[in-house]
């Protein structure tokens, strides 16, 4: 029989490598931005065309190559990175294999253009299924622009394996997140069907995260620091109260490359387990610096998946450092563990039918009536609480402190049932009489309130807007608004620009309860309002702040319009600071953001609340 084993030609060899270094768009992406790295650019910008499917583009100011560099670039094993074995186990780069341009190459038409500091002259080279197209000198600014076109036009099958544009979209935004999150000097910019997406310029980790994750990141970031011979840390974890359901924000790096390692995941998560809520996850950016030989490097390089020599130590250092930057940052001396937990049991069963109180008072009675209503401030708050919520949660033991309000005191069988409903939502006896609710007010601006573990301090209008939020965003998304046709309709002026934006949100604003008709040039008649709004507020000044509000949000974050609607909606009518509060109404006020879903912060992310613990009072009186 004849010998059957022969050498596989380059390019398939290349090919059955692009299987494992490129499975999409992404991977060129990463690859590329790489490659840009190591070639110690520092300023590096990505353009991508259709979810990388047509192009996607590398433009680096980097060391550049010569001219047969260029060229020996895209052989297979080609790498300027490692010269043997041993330099494996010191590799800080981030290619060292040699593969990723040939295997791009293989199944791609790539386009190079090169040009090293002092050399006149830049190199072009072409590139399609391996096939070298061209190669000339060319003019090029110093540094290397790889665009990668057509990506797998050979392989139908990797091609129809791809995944949806939004899909691979998100794919390639999220490597371009990893790299220039871990390198924060460099500055980098990306480009989407011709849109730029991201910028982000020279700065440091912190300025990082914000600039590509949003400002509103900048309150809720808590450094991380520690130092030890295995290991040293540094990082970012947000606040416990942006714990999210889905495991979102979890960045580790390490020597400044992503990584995934659920085994390091847990241990970031024990550090908050006694902060969130068991379903809900950290979102945190940390990155670690270890000795290379701590390592083993004999991983596949497109892999996330890294193993540590000493792994169990690593996990002790890592939730001990993020237990106490928690600490350090007040968070977890202010959120008592325990009254955490009890906060969060609050929350009343809707599902349980509501008693009708029995409550000899006129139904119509309002706390909020007893101040000046719909003044100067224009906010009739009296409509916005929900009476039947704190009426029911006024029977609360006899030492309440609430007795002194005749007029609120319950009948003894409706007492009995609240009590029941707050036991069975949490509380225990000892919980109810120690968080006796007992409100003071200070400086117009703060309620303050006696708690088991200290003194809590509530930020009125923060609290408010917190509670319209949800309320506006679940009558959006339910599109059950309740709504008061105007006795006289009410005329109102906008500019050209604010005439163009409330035509855009129109829906949601209708959704909400509004009835806005368009009557001449940049001039609207407001026919109905949502039932919250008094019919003699301002309406101009209402409608104004909230397209006001919606202009800053949209360039804060890119939010969907519902949720921006209902921001600024809850800002703009949320009781404003200088509002003197009665009891009532700051029970109210309490009560309601408790039942809240997110109930620490406002949908800005700023805090609503916080705790001074009774140790920290008895420290300072010493
Ligand atoms: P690796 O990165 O593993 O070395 P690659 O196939 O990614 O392998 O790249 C091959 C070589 O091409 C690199 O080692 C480097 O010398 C050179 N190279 C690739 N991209 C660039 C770039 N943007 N600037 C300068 N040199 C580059
Ligand atoms: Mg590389």
């Amino acid at each position: 029989m004849s010998d059957i084993i022969k050498l596989l030609p380059d390019s398939v060899a290349n090919q059955i490598a692009a299987g494992e270094v490129v499975q999409r768009p992404a991977s060129v992406v990463k690859e590329l931005i790489e490659n840009s790295i190591d070639a110690g650019a520092s300023d590096i910008k990505l353009v991508a065309k259709d979810a990388g499917r047509t192009l996607v583009q590398v433009t680096d100011n980097g060391n550049g190559m010569s001219e047969s560099d260029a060229r020996m670039s895209f052989e297979r094993h080609a790498t300027s990175k490692i010269d043997s074995a041993k330099d494996l186990f010191a590799l800080r780069t981030m290619g060292f294999r040699g593969e990723a341009l040939a295997s791009i190459a293989s199944v791609a038409r790539v386009e190079m253009k090169s040009r090293q500091k002092e050399v006149p002259l830049g190199t072009e080279i072409i590139i399609e299924g391996s096939k070298l197209i061209s190669q000339q000198p060319c003019q090029a600014a110093q540094g290397t622009t790889i665009a990668v076109k057509n990506l797998f036009f050979n392989t139908p099958a990797r091609r129809n394996f791809l995944k949806s544009d939004n899909v691979e979209k998100a794919h390639v935004f999220n490597e371009f997140l990893r790299v220039a999150l871990a390198y924060p000097e460099i500055s980098f910019s990306y480009y989407h069907n011709d849109k730029l997406i991201t910028q982000a310029n020279n700065e440091n980790k912190g300025h990082r995260i914000v600039s590509l994750f949003g400002n509103h990141y900048k309150e809720r970031l808590i450094p991380v620091e520690e130092k030890t011979q295995i290991v040293e840390i540094e990082g970012y974890v947000l606040k416990p109260e942006f714990a999210k359901k889905r495991r979102g924000d979890q960045f580790f790096f390490v020597n400044n490359r992503y990584i995934k390692s659920p085994y390091l995941n847990h241990a970031v998560e024990n550090a908050f387990s006694e902060l969130i809520p068991d379903d809900s996850h950290p979102s945190f950016f940390l990155f670690l610096n270890i000795d290379p030989s701590q390592i083993d490097v004999n991983v596949h390089p497109t892999k996330t998946e890294i193993k540590f020599q000493d792994e169990k130590t690593l996990y002790q250092i890592l939730k001990v450092c993020v237990k106490r930057s928690l600490g350090k940052f007040n968070i977890a001396p202010t959120l008592d563990f325990e009254q955490d937990g009890a906060f969060s049991n609050i929350r009343f069963d809707k599902e349980k039918p509501v008693v009708p109180p029995t409550i000899d008072v006129d139904p119509d009675y309002n706390p909020f009536n007893t101040q000046k209503s719909s003044t100067s401030s224009g906010k009739n708050l009296a409509a916005r609480t929900n009476p039947q919520q704190w009426e029911k949660l006024f029977p609360q033991p006899q030492h309440s402190g609430m007795s002194n309000r005749p007029e609120m005191q319950p009948e003894q069988g409706n007492q009995h049932e609240s009590k029941q409903t707050i036991i069975s939502a949490g509380w225990d006896e000892e919980e109810q009489i120690s968080s006796t609710k007992k409100f003071m007010h200070l400086h117009g601006r703060y309620i303050l309130s006696s708690i088991k573990s200290g003194l809590m301090i509530l930020d009125q209008q923060r609290v408010h807007e917190r509670i319209l939020f949800e309320k506006h965003l679940k009558i959006l998304k339910s599109r059950k608004s309740s709504s008061q046709t105007l006795l006289f309709p009410e005329q109102i002026k906008l500019t050209e620009h604010d005439t163009h934006l409330l035509e855009d949100i129109m829906g949601d604003v209708a959704a909400l309860g509004f009835e806005i008709n368009k009557f001449g040039k940049n001039s609207f008649m407001v026919n109905a309002v949502p039932t919250e709004i008094a019919e003699n507020e301002n309406l101009q000044s209402i409608i104004e702040s909230i397209l006001d509000n919606f202009k800053r949000n949209s360039a804060d974050v890119k939010l969907e319009a519902p949720v921006n609607v209902a921001r600024a909606l809850a800002k703009s009518m949320s009781v404003k600071y200088g509002k003197v509060m009665s009891e009532a109404e700051m029970n109210a006020l309490t009560d309601e953001l408790f039942s809240c879903e997110m109930p620490y912060q406002t949908p800005s992310g700023k805090p609503t609340l916080t705790i001074i613990k009774q140790q920290e009072i008895s420290g300072r009186l010493k």
